[in-house]
């Protein structure tokens, strides 16, 4: 089963990706993730990106969807779970004419419905463990009282240099002009489901496991 988690920054896509590799052996495939690599990377093509990433702004749609294709290509375990991609028009046509190419199906789209405030409370207060990735947050998820990574016992945690307030603002325009237009994309295809973001972590799992259940295989 392959799927898009669609939503703005801070909705909670990562979150319930890594939920959904754990008990269903999906792929996650996130490009935000991807390009946090490519920075870390230092090549030329990796300090571009940070810079676009640090305004808020969207890396070019040539690079994104470049990325995803060497993905594809691999083993596929229990489907792909697409997480911050597509982002525009262009990236979401890119997806279908790929998945088409390797005889894949899109089976749903699930949008994760949350309002901004919830956002800039949420974005402002995420941290992930550095090494193994788990996400934590100051309010719904605190880093245990010990101090270390329940999944790893990692003691050191990161916050992303674009998590504040202005980068976020900016993140948010862009979602606006440029991704929400997918939501009534989707629909047209008849792909589109939607989730309350707002719920409890486990709740929102819980929808998301009643949606894919009932998807048609
Ligand atoms: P969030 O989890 O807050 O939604 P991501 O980790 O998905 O953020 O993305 C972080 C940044 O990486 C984005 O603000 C953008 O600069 C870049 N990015 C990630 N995915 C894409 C994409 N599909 N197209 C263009 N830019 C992207
Ligand atoms: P996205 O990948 O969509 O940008 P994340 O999954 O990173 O979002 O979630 C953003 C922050 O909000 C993280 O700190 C995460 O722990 C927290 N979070 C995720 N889902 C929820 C939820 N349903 N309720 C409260 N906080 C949440
Ligand atoms: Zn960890």
């Amino acid at each position: 089963m392959n799927i898009i988690l669609l939503g703005p920054p801070g909705a909670g896509k990562g979150t319930q990706a890594r939920k959904l590799v754990a008990e269903r052996d999906m792929i996650q495939l996130s490009t935000g993730d991807m390009l946090r690599d490519a920075r870390k990377s230092g090549t030329e093509m990796g300090r571009r990106v940070a810079e676009v990433m640090d305004r808020g702004d969207l890396v070019t749609d040539e690079i994104v969807i470049g990325l995803i294709e060497e993905r594809l290509k691999g083993d596929q375990r229990g489907g792909f779970i697409f997480d911050g991609f597509p982002r525009t028009l262009a990236q979401a046509d890119a997806l279908g004419e790929l998945l088409d190419r390797l005889g894949q199906t899109l089976h749903c789209v699930i949008e994760m419905q949350v309002d901004d405030d919830a956002l800039v409370e949420r974005i402002t207060a995420r941290s992930t463990c550095a090494q193994c990735g788990e996400g934590y947050n100051d309010i719904a998820k605190p880093i245990p009282a010990d101090g270390k990574c329940e999944k790893c016992g990692g003691t050191e945690f990161i916050r992303r240099a674009d998590d504040n307030a202005e980068s976020l603002k900016q993140r948010l325009m862009e979602y606006y002009k440029k991704t929400s237009p997918l939501i009534g994309y989707y629909y047209a295809k008849g792909k589109l489901c939607s989730v309350d973001g707002l719920a409890d972590i486990d709740e929102v799992a819980a929808s998301i496991a009643a949606l894919l259940d009932r998807a048609p295989a």
